[in-house]
């Protein structure tokens, strides 16, 4: 077995070309290095993306908080969510000082499951908070109906979606407020970063405040500060690399498809389909293809998933976690969630494993991911 013999591969690598890298050592030289023109030019490409108002912000975090303000959503307000997502989306409902709601997902998307998402309303839902996980979105007809027919605001965690549509229709392009991040994990990146898109240029103009102080500025010297802002604008130097990622973004979606399908393809038919692994669901029209998650059948195996991540490791091959559900951290379960609440999120919170898929992989990379999963289910397979 050529255990060591081929380099590492990681689950992800970032990508920032070269001609980006010369831009960025541009933008260092130019005399204006935070908030300015790349900044402009940035937030100017995303909302001819989204045909729609886009302002950045320095994380996708603070998007999803910012966007729960500019809809006045507070203490006594609840907030419907996933357990399966990273805790940022659930934590922004309590920083607000809202009360977060969990919904179960669907099994097979891993995204919330839209009838579990209607029982959890109350008389007291403000919001849902959408996660396209993986990149894949939900129903977006559907999830409108309903947010619609209860007066329901929606922000779509989209962090991870960024280049996936439904029905033909980008995400972002449509909809309530948006939010994406440009984490370095993320399919474009601005090292950190984030964006909102948002509905009108009322609502860009409080994003815009929410971003830095609360401060709006007029004519030479005039200063104003009517509202509680925070410090979240997002530098020049990562607008820049920013730019150079978005550019790349059809190319980079293209890349992550084909390589998608090179999954499938290898494991069909694989021992590790006997033994009952799921993969993602085959959808080559919406996702981005952000990750390639495949949930172990642990009943089935003799070794943890801890153990299953080690055994990837020895054969070169970096393996994730995306995510543990996020009702069962200490902060959730002090405010009354627990074990048995959301048993799909709990069972494939426990069980999932993001494999590698980033655009500078190759067929083979793949190839040999599919080779180590099989080796190891064979082996410790009961
Ligand atoms: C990455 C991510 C976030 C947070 O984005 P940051 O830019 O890291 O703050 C939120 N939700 C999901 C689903 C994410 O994947």
């Amino acid at each position: 077995m050529s255990k060591t013999s081929l380099p590492f591969l990681p689950f992800v690598r970032p990508y920032v070309d070269e001609e980006t890298i010369t831009g960025v050592i541009n933008v260092l030289r130019s005399g204006w290095i935070t908030t300015g023109p790349q900044n402009a030019r940035f937030e100017a490409e995303l909302t001819k993306y989204c045909g729609r108002p886009v302002r950045t912000f320095n994380s996708g975090t603070c998007t999803i908080g910012i966007a729960l303000r500019i809809a006045g959503i507070g203490p006594g307000d609840e907030v419907i969510t996933t357990p399966l997502s990273w805790v940022s989306t659930s934590n922004m409902i309590c920083e607000v000082g809202a009360t977060p709601v969990f919904a179960d997902i669907n099994p097979v998307t891993r995204n919330l499951d839209l009838d579990k998402l209607e029982a959890a309303i109350t008389p007291q839902s403000r919001a849902i908070i959408p996660v396209y996980l993986a990149g894949i979105p939900m129903d977006l007809d559907r999830l409108y109906t309903i947010a619609h027919i209860h007066r329901l605001r929606v922000v779509e965690d989209a962090a991870q979606a960024l280049g996936s549509s439904w029905n033909g229709q980008r995400v972002g392009t449509r909809g309530d407020f948006v939010s994406f991040s440009f984490h370095a994990n993320k399919n474009i990146t601005s090292i950190e970063g984030g964006a909102l898109v948002v509905n009108d240029d009322n609502e860009a103009q409080l994003a815009q405040k929410y971003r830095l102080q609360g401060i709006t500025r007029t004519g030479f010297d005039g200063m104003e500060c009517d509202l509680l802002g925070g410090k979240y604008n997002l530098t020049d130097v990562a607008a820049r690399v920013g730019l150079g990622s978005l550019a790349r973004l059809d190319e980079i979606t293209a890349q992550r498809r084909t390589l998608a399908r090179a999954y499938f393809r290898h494991f069909r038919g694989s021992a590790a389909i006997a033994a009952g692994i799921e993969l993602p669901p085959a959808d080559f029209t919406n996702s981005n293809w952000h990750m390639f998650q495949i949930v172990l059948p642990l009943d089935r195996l003799r070794i943890e998933r801890a153990n299953f991540m080690a055994q990837m490791k020895a054969r070169g091959i970096g393996t994730g976690v995306h995510y543990p559900p996020i009702h069962l951290f200490k902060l959730y379960r002090e405010r009354g969630f627990g074990p048995g609440m959301f048993p799909h999120s709990e069972r494939i919170g426990r069980s999932i494993v993001t494999l590698p898929l980033f655009p500078q992989m190759t067929i083979d990379d793949v190839s040999r991911v599919v080779q180590a999963v099989n080796e190891i289910i064979n082996h410790y397979q009961q």
